[in-house]
């Protein structure tokens, strides 16, 4: 039988580049070697969102033609909508027995994530608790595998800790799961931080047109030491670098312009250029495949239906 692999992402904007290479490229590759589920987790997006339900429920749709429009193919992968399964809820309120509030605490995505969205002074249980229902959407559907990016470890982990909690005490029901961590695990944001995020305003869209790209990326953040065209500059930490790492084929010509721009006189317009030309090159397609499913409407339609 084959394995099972499922993630998710959370409808709280259009997939950005960080889902691109942190999940969305390994997906392409599971719908061909797995049993493959795709969750837009419009619950969990809930959790920090509540006050706004209507960008959640807006946003359902842009994720779900992000997947088409990247490749994801529902004739392959099943893509479903988290709160279309109840059962998921169910499960969650099972789990939360088995794991302490100090536990929850200690998670060290969950309490990055608390600083960076403000939550400090007005942190809910629902917030604290999103790895627990996490460890439900992975295991309701017995995955094996979950292709994420690095951010997402801690969670499976806390997955592993409830199966094994709920396995000991109740029998052999569930089933552990593996993550599937590629190669660039996280890519920084365009102002530099550790990871690019929908709800950071750091994000470069699949969907943004050329102006917008070229826009980001003529303001992204550099080494603030670099002044002069001559001074030698940082390439660890350069966020310029870390795309070009993660985007540029021409792995060779890299490595030289890190050369030149560590020994000085090589400028930042001239990488942020080079940068341009391959993000359009990766997210050109993506985007004209993307007007494509916008404009079809009767696709929508049969898929709005079912
Ligand atoms: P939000 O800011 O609302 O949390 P997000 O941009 O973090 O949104 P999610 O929906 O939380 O996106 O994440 C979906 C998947 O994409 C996860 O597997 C996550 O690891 C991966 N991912 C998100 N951002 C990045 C990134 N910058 N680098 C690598 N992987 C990423
Ligand atoms: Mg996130």
């Amino acid at each position: 039988m084959k394995q099972r692999a499922l993630t998710g992402d959370r409808p709280t904007g259009p997939l950005h580049l960080g889902h691109y290479v942190g999940s969305l490229t390994n997906r392409l590759v599971l719908q061909d070697t797995h049993d493959q589920f795709v969750m837009i987790a419009d619950v969990q997006a809930l959790t920090d969102n509540f006050d706004n339900p209507d960008k959640v429920h807006d946003n359902v749709l842009q994720v779900a033609y992000d997947y088409l429009a990247v490749g994801i193919d529902p004739t392959k992968t099943t893509i479903f909508i988290q709160s279309m399964i109840p059962e998921i809820a169910e499960l969650t309120i099972f789990y939360m027995n088995l794991v302490t509030i100090n536990r929850l605490q200690r998670n060290p995505t969950v309490k990055t994530e608390i600083k960076q969205k403000g939550l400090t002074k007005k942190l809910t249980a629902g917030f604290l608790c999103y790895p627990i229902s996490q460890a439900a959407d992975i295991t309701f559907i017995r995955a094996n595998v979950v292709p994420v990016g690095e951010d997402q470890l801690p969670m499976i982990e806390q997955t592993n800790e409830i199966v094994r909690s709920f396995n000991r005490i109740y029998g052999d029901v569930l089933v552990e799961a593996k993550a599937l961590v590629p190669k660039i695990a996280r890519l920084p944001g365009t102002d530099g931080q550790a990871k690019m995020g929908k709800s950071l305003g750091n994000a470069i869209y699949l969907s943004d047109p050329t102006d917008v790209l070229a826009k980001k990326v003529m303001g992204m953040y550099t080494d603030p030491g670099h002044i002069r065209v001559t001074d030698p500059g940082n390439v660890e930490g350069n966020t310029v670098f870390a795309y070009l790492d993660a985007f540029d084929p021409r792995v060779d010509e890299v490595a030289a312009l890190k050369e030149h721009y560590q020994r000085g006189g090589l400028g930042d317009v001239i990488l942020k250029k080079r940068l341009i030309e391959v993000l359009e090159n990766t997210i050109g397609p993506i985007r004209e495949r993307r007007k494509q499913f916008e404009q079809d409407k009767e696709y929508v339609a049969e898929a709005n239906s079912k």
